[in-house]
Parts: C-alpha cells; sequence; structure tokens
C-alpha cells in the first residue's frame, strides 16, 4: 500500500536536481563567509524578496527568533495575530530568549489582524509601567487559518499602521511563495513595506533543511550575531543550500499545482457527510475541516485515516469552540488521483464511525 502522505508540506523529498546540486556544491567556512553557494542563495533570496540582504538560518522557527532579538530588547512588547505560529509553535521562544512578552491580537478567519484591535493595543510612550511597542508580526500565508494568503491591502496597511507608530514590522513568511503565488504577485511586492520576512525552503519547497531571514543590510548583520549565539552559525552548508537555490529556482511557480489539488481535496471533502468545510475559502496547499463531534473525535478519524494509508494530522481551529478538526496538506508528491483516493479514504472512515 502506497502511503498518502497530507500530513505536511515539510515531508516532501529533495527533488533529484537537488541531490545533484548538493554534491556538486562549492563549499567553504560559512561563518567566516566564505561559503559561496550559501552567499549565492543568500542573495539570490534576497532579490527575490526584494530586500538588500538576507542570512541562511537553520529553520523557519530560528529566522524569527533571530529576527525578533534583532528587533527588539528585553521588557518590549510584540503584537501577534492570535492564531500565529510565533504564539503557538515556537516554544514560548520569546519569553525564554528575548525576555519580551508577546501580545495577541485577534486574528480573522482570513488571517488578517483585527485593524482597530491592533491600534488600540499599541502603548502609549507616556507611562513609565508599560513596555514599548516595538514589533508586529503577520503570518503569510496563514498556518491555522486554512492557509489564508493575506492580501497586500492587508499588510501595506497594517505596515503603515506599524511605521506610522516607530514600530517595525516582521513577516513570517513560512509559506510566502505559496502567498505569492496564491495572489499571483510578486513576493517581493508582498513584503515591500515589511522590515523583515523570513520564509521556509524545506516546506513546499521541498528542500531538505533551512530558511532565510531577509532585511536591511544593517539588520542582517545584527541576525547574523544572533544566529551565532543561537548555534546557527554553520560551516561547509553549501552542501544545504545549493538545494534552496534549486528550489527557489525550480519549485516555486509549481505551488499552483498544490493550491488546486487542495483546492479539488476541499470540495470533494465538502461533499462527506459529518465534514465541514468550505472549499471556496481554500486559497492555498492547507485545508483544515471540522468532524462532527457527533460522529467521532479528530483522533479517531486520523488512526481510521491512517489503517487505509492516509497520514494526516488532528488540529486545533481559530475558532476556539473545541471543535475536533484535522488538517491536510497538497505538496509535490500529492496529485489528483491522491486526492480521490484520500477523499475516498474518508468517506469510508466516516461511514465506518457512524455505523458504530
Ligand atoms: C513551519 C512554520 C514556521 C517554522 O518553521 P520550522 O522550519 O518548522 O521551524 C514558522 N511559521 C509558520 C507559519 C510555519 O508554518
Amino acid at each position: 500500500m502506497e502511503e498518502i502522505n497530507l500530513y505536511s508540506d515539510t515531508q516532501t523529498l529533495p527533488t533529484e536536481e537537488m541531490r545533484k546540486a548538493m554534491y556538486e556544491a562549492e563549499v567553504g567556512d560559512e561563518l567566516s563567509g566564505e561559503d559561496v553557494t550559501v552567499i549565492n542563495l543568500e542573495e539570490k533570496a534576497a532579490a527575490m524578496l526584494g530586500k538588500e540582504a538576507a542570512v541562511y538560518v537553520t529553520s523557519g522557527t530560528q529566522g524569527n527568533l533571530v529576527a525578533i532579538l534583532s528587533h527588539c530588547s528585553k521588557a518590549d512588547e510584540i503584537l501577534v495575530g492570535s492564531e500565529s505560529h510565533i504564539f503557538w509553535n515556537e516554544n514560548a521562544s520569546v519569553s525564554t530568549i528575548v525576555g519580551a512578552q508577546l501580545r495577541l491580537i485577534q486574528n480573522q478567519s482570513d488571517g488578517s489582524l483585527d485593524v482597530n484591535q491592533l491600534k488600540e493595543s499599541i502603548r502609549p510612550l507616556s507611562s513609565p509601567q508599560f513596555p514599548y511597542t516595538k514589533l508586529i508580526c503577520l503570518e503569510n500565508t496563514h498556518n491555522r487559518c486554512n492557509g489564508a494568503a493575506i492580501s497586500l491591502e492587508h499588510t501595506n496597511e497594517v505596515a503603515t499602521i506599524a511605521h506610522n507608530n516607530d514600530i517595525k514590522l516582521h513577516i513570517d513568511g513560512a509559506r510566502i511563495f505559496n502567498a505569492s503565488v496564491a495572489l499571483g504577485i510578486e513576493a517581493s511586492e508582498l513584503v515591500e513595506n515589511a522590515d523583515s520576512i523570513t520564509f521556509c525552503l524545506s516546506k513546499g519547497l521541498s528542500c531538505p533543511v533551512g530558511s532565510v531571514l531577509c532585511g536591511t543590510k544593517d539588520f542582517i548583520d545584527e541576525a547574523r550575531r544572533w544566529r551565532r549565539m543561537l548555534g546557527g552559525g554553520m560551516r561547509q552548508a553549501g552542501i544545504i543550500a545549493a538545494a534552496g537555490i534549486v528550489g527557489l529556482n525550480q519549485m516555486v511557480d509549481r505551488l499552483a499545482i498544490d493550491h488546486s489539488t487542495a483546492k479539488s481535496l476541499a470540495y470533494k471533502l465538502s461533499e462527506i457527510p459529518g465534514i465541514t468545510i468550505d472549499p471556496d475559502t481554500i486559497q492555498s496547499n492547507i485545508v483544515i475541516f471540522e468532524i462532527d463531534p457527533n460522529i467521532s473525535a479528530a483522533r479517531e478519524v486520523v488512526n481510521g485515516l491512517k489503517a487505509k494509508g492516509v497520514k494526516v494530522s488532528t488540529y486545533g481551529s481559530i475558532i476556539p469552540n473545541g471543535g475536533q478538526y484535522i488538517r491536510m496538506v497538497t505538496h509535490r508528491h500529492i496529485g489528483e488521483e491522491d486526492v480521490d483516493s484520500a477523499a475516498m479514504a474518508l468517506s469510508e472512515v466516516m461511514q465506518s464511525l457512524h455505523a458504530a
């Protein structure tokens, strides 16, 4: 039985071209600025995101943390979405390592921030009791909000609010190229008014390792110091960076395929009794749907799918209603026939749980 892996786009394997580029990569001591392949990757990434400079980091989590360390100090306050990866999935790094505090701004179902709440949450400088509001973070695409692509208008509106108040804007763009492809807007335009952006090579772009943080030259110089402190300084990292260059050259445009398989998956799921999903809301490669709690807990559905060779994960919801949610993510190894089989398997699992 061939497994259908809808668990995450992080589980994509490197392509033949990547393995070949990795084998042939010219390398040196990265930390000393002597690895030309890493330098090429960083220059290419900076150019694609329209920023002056970039630094190769080990993961998206490290990229976000290095960005926050570079923008903020101890006792500052950072405004992030209530459903953001930085808040949910990064081990409280901002409180433990930065020594700053996160303040949550309600994410709307389209992944945008509640702009009124955002404005009201910026601290006045008048009180010695208040932390300084130093940074706003946006997430694009938004993982927990069904892979929503954040619009250029919203990004620019948030950037204007930030900059009018002498606050920086960081974009957690783990899947920024999915957003770019979904919206039909160049990534560089989408992040033009952001002060920094992190994106992942290791997700839909199929690379084995790595993320890139982009910003101004001064900011990236500072980021390199923090990356070193976190143990992210590397040596002959051109071996892995070579795959990143292939990813940026060859894997961006094809993300449109993942979006179209996700869309057809969502339509098929919407026809299954006991499943709630609005396929029209699916913009990229992430499909989150609700299970009728009268039929089953999400965990049991996940186990039932596993027995049929379909790997997925349970998922929290942006509506804190205790609902039972499952996430499916499409990527390079998923075709239309896999989507058909997965929907069929889910339909059978739901029927047998309903009968039980
Ligand atoms: C995956 C992800 C990250 C972190 O990436 P890792 O490489 O897993 O550390 C950050 N933000 C979002 C939105 C993500 O989906």
